[in-house]
């Protein structure tokens, strides 16, 4: 009745990450599925900036050309403070890498840049793919995977029911998991996911204005909120205002809300009336046009680092095993270097006793990265008035910043910060 598969590596999930493993596996020649429960790519602009690190990868997978042709770039990104101050500048532009910009793209046009190159590689995500009971063991791991019909059941507002039309056992030696946030995979694996920090939550907004817009993204940080600012190319900008604590609720995880407070979206705190109270407040700089709202939600969103990044036969990579705050993007970008560098770990060595030497060290390499990007030692220290101004925010700057690895250090180093120890 069950029809079985196997397969030497399953990558669990098609969001920015799962797509970028699936990538590399592809160039490698790896027997390889992608599977994905959704119908197909996001469907916002969700995280929506990619860092300079992030673009040397998409370079080496040969799909820079279209994400720059459809990118604003941004050369700097300034900090000001509650008085409307200027703080500290990030000239991105004085960067030592081929990218030196923050290049500005909807997630969702990312994600359809990412299947579409994958099917000029020969392969294409299994949407409709849902994975369950998965189980590892010392052989590797097996999992069921629904096949799913979509119907709609004719509502009004739209209301979709997802039939099975398929059922397959799978068995496979590895499986990447980038399943996002809820990781079905994590949970197998028995990670634990604790939360770091505490959740914030934010209303955002996008919107079309009539004044030129400044091409950097600008972080306002007011006592221990921060806001954000993005240019969005066409006219167009992000918003995203802090708000108080547990103010918007989580609710449903698909494709078009994860994250999202579904019963937000009539409330007040998402009308024109207070955007433009929040505009006058916090951004006093902003003199356009609000009234042309494309996109308003209400996020929650929370700060997790998983204890390992993988064991065994499982292995994590993007939100499956952190979620950050958003201004920096660092969740998406982060993940889709993890996802890169795990595919080519799985690549590299066919044999168990090589792979397994190669995963240990890049969960080494990951746990030693977040605890930097997240600043859990506090061990980053600086000299002069504006670097003391921006210890004292640590908690609204640090881990909001859109970059890691050489990049993030050379970006401390232009707002006259280093750390202590060697990371
Ligand atoms: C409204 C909203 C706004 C956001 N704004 C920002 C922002 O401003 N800044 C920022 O940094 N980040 C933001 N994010 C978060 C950002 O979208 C994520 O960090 C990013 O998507 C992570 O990519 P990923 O590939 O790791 O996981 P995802 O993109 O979550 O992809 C995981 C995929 O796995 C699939 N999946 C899960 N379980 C299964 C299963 N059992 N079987 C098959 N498939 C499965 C899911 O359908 C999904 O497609 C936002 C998210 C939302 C929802």
């Amino acid at each position: 009745m069950f029809n079985k598969k196997s397969v030497d590596i399953a990558v669990l999930g098609a969001g920015p990450v799962g797509l970028t493993a699936a990538h590399i596996l592809a160039d490698r020649g790896m027997d390889f599925t992608l599977l994905e429960r959704a119908a197909s790519p996001h469907a916002h602009s969700y995280a929506l900036a990619l860092h300079p690190d992030t673009l040397e990868l998409l370079d080496t997978l040969g799909v820079i050309a279209p994400v720059l042709k459809h990118a604003l770039r941004l050369r700097r990104s300034t900090i000001f403070d509650q008085a409307n101050k200027q703080r500290a500048i990030i000239n991105y532009s004085e960067l030592s890498g081929k990218y030196p910009f923050l290049a500005v793209i909807p997630q969702s046009q990312l994600e359809t840049i990412l299947v579409e190159s994958l099917a000029r590689k020969g392969h294409k995500p299994m949407w409709n793919h849902r994975a369950r009971c998965i189980t590892p063991s010392a052989e590797g791991v097996h999992f069921t995977v629904d096949h799913l019909l979509e119907g709609s059941t004719g509502y009004a507002i739209s209301h979709t029911e997802q039939e099975i039309e398929k059922v397959y056992e799978y068995q496979t030696n590895y499986m990447i998991a980038a399943d996002g946030y809820e990781s079905m995979a994590r949970k197998a694996a028995g990670i634990a996911f604790p939360e770091i920090k505490s959740s914030l939550d934010y209303a955002v907004f996008e919107f079309e204005t009539n004044t030129r817009l400044l091409t950097e993204m600008r972080m306002m940080v007011d006592h221990d909120k921060t806001h954000i600012y993005w240019p969005l190319g066409n006219g167009r900008c992000r918003f995203s205002f802090q708000m108080p604590p547990n103010f918007a609720q989580k609710h449903s995880f698909n494709k078009d809300h994860g994250m999202v407070d579904n019963q937000a979206q009539e409330s007040s705190e998402l009308s024109n009336e207070h955007l433009d109270h929040l505009l006058r407040t916090y951004a006093p700089w902003f003199i356009g046009s609000s009234q042309d709202v494309k996109w308003r939600v209400m996020v929650h969103f929370e700060k997790h680092l998983a204890e390992s990044f993988g064991h065994e036969r499982i292995w994590l990579a993007g939100d499956a095993a952190h979620m950050a705050a958003p201004a920096g993007i660092l969740s998406m970008n982060v993940g889709m270097l993890e996802g890169a560098d795990l595919a080519e770990k799985l690549s590299i060595d066919t044999d168990h006793d090589g792979r397994q030497f190669r995963l240990n060290a890049y969960n080494l390499d990951r746990v030693t990265e977040w605890r930097r990007l997240f600043d859990v030692d506090q061990n980053i220290v600086g000299e002069g008035k504006a670097a003391e101004w921006l210890l004292r925010h640590r908690s609204s700057i640090i881990g909001n910043i859109p970059a890691s690895g050489q990049t993030y250090t050379e970006i401390l180093e232009q707002l006259k910060l280093h750390e202590t120890v060697a990371a």
